[in-house]
């Protein structure tokens, strides 16, 4: 049970206890010590563990059939996770394909994307702007998409190069600029980009609507959004949203382009859409986009587990839940009582200088002066240490040190999105005591 050794290349190093069991919000160690679950494990497990409904639901699926080949039958798992998809995002997003994880799902937009233009005779535009510090996962075409340089460097010479604009990180600008005025500066060095690359060239716009662990739960200003929309039809260029993580509710809304009323043409969702249930993803994207692909012969592209049913069975019954439990409300409220403890740290500790997000993807950041937004020495390892003292106290929370590659050390809080108002009150008094410890 305690045996140190471990072949996995993640564990062999610094071995964590082995996980019995998780119950809500909440994972239980081998020994029997909790854990509040402060980052859904890496922003997934959006309705809890063990709900006993989804694993009912896993189960009477499984009892019937684990596997079908998606292109051998239609299942209902599949083709009902497909209609409650499209029935919970914004209008105009009415065509599915199911992938396994988000670094798939990333892929599968991009690829959609391509091809659609060919359909439209401009296979002259190929090239898909994102953003830095950005995060759209580890396979090699979303790893050129990432705008994190440690990440990519060892591979640079065998990515394809793409441009890249700065992702709006308005809270350290110090210019005298309203909010709203930074957010269309920040935008308009998209148009600046699509100008300079060539817009013929130019396929798609690539953007984590609220950026995740790249920049930690930063929500750019709301005039960037409509901009950015703009800029694209104006153009022609698709604009893709990755909601990976900030999907299926975890913002309070299903997703986050709908804070801003905004239908991208793509997006991208993973993580909380299994919810830590099944393997699971999802690419939804207007029906204009995909017919004309579908017409010219189909979509060259698909993994074998793309929307098996034992995942999809496992999918619907966390959109069910979300639903039913009223959950992606529930977030929302839950949020703003998370985001005023968290605020409230700024008065007791002032290492902290910056809290944000929205709903309950929130985070905040170390600093050494609140009035440069210096970062906190490298050395200090802070981001590692604060996540150990609260590891130690029974709290789990997700760290980076980023800021595009650069500088500061900031700490997601995203717990799963039924956690209750005393729930948050006992999180917040570990989070309390591990930074007391990190000051000490
Ligand atoms: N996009 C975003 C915004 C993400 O946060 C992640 C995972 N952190 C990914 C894509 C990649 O997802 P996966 O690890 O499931 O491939």
């Amino acid at each position: 049970m305690t045996d140190a050794r471990s072949y996995l290349f993640y564990q062999s190093r610094n071995p964590r206890p082995f996980l019995d069991r998780g119950e809500g919000i909440y994972l239980i160690d081998e020994a029997g010590k909790r854990y509040i679950d402060g980052s859904s494990g890496a922003m997934v497990s959006n309705i809890g563990h063990s709900n006993p409904r989804v694993l009912d639901k896993i189960k009477t699926q499984m009892d019937k059939a684990t596997f079908g080949y998606r292109l051998h039958f239609r299942t209902h798992p599949s083709e009902d996770l497909a209609a409650k998809t499209v029935a919970m995002t914004p209008e105009g997003l009415d065509r599915v394909f199911f992938v396994s994880g988000g670094s798939e799902a990333v892929e599968s937009a991009v690829k959609l994307a391509r091809q659609y233009a060919l359909t439209q005779g401009q296979g002259t535009r190929y090239k898909v702007i994102s953003r830095f510090p950005s995060y759209h996962g580890s396979t090699f075409g979303a790893l050129e998409l990432t705008g994190y340089d440690p990440l990519r460097k060892p591979f640079v010479p065998m990515l394809a190069a793409m441009p890249k604009i700065a992702a709006p990180t308005t809270y350290l600008d110090r210019d005298n600029l309203t909010e709203e005025a930074r957010g269309l500066k920040y935008a308009e060095m998209l148009r600046d980009k699509i100008l300079e690359e060539g817009p013929d060239t130019v396929l798609a716009f690539l953007m984590e609507p609220i950026g995740g662990a790249s920049t930690g739960a930063l929500v750019a200003p709301d005039s960037y959004y409509a901009r950015v929309r703009e800029i694209c039809d104006e153009f022609g260029v698709l604009l893709i949203y990755d909601e990976v993580m900030t999907g299926a509710g975890r913002t309070g809304k299903f997703l986050a382009a709908e804070h801003w009323d905004i239908t991208p043409d793509i997006v991208a969702m993973s993580k909380g859409f299994g919810a830590g249930y099944a393997p699971l993803g999802a690419i939804v994207a207007r029906a204009a986009l995909v017919e004309p692909v579908l017409d010219a012969g189909g979509f060259l592209h698909g993994f074998t587990y793309a929307g098996n049913p034992l995942a999809c069975s496992a999918g619907l019954a966390v959109l069910e839940e979300l639903e039913e439990q009223g959950l992606i409300a529930h977030a929302a409220a839950m949020g703003d009582v998370l985001m005023r403890e968290l605020r409230a740290l700024m008065d007791n500790y002032p290492f902290i200088g910056d809290v944000r997000g929205k709903g309950l993807l929130t985070a905040f950041e170390f600093v050494a002066n609140r009035e440069t937004m210096e970062p906190l020495p490298k050395e200090l390892d802070a981001h590692a240490r604060l996540v150990e003292l609260a590891y130690e106290r029974g709290l789990i929370i997700y760290s980076r040190r980023t800021r595009g590659g650069t500088s500061g050390d900031h700490f997601l809080i995203a717990p799963p999105l039924i956690i209750s108002e005393a729930q948050i009150g006992e999180m917040m008094s570990i989070l309390r005591d591990a930074l007391d410890a990190f000051a000490a």
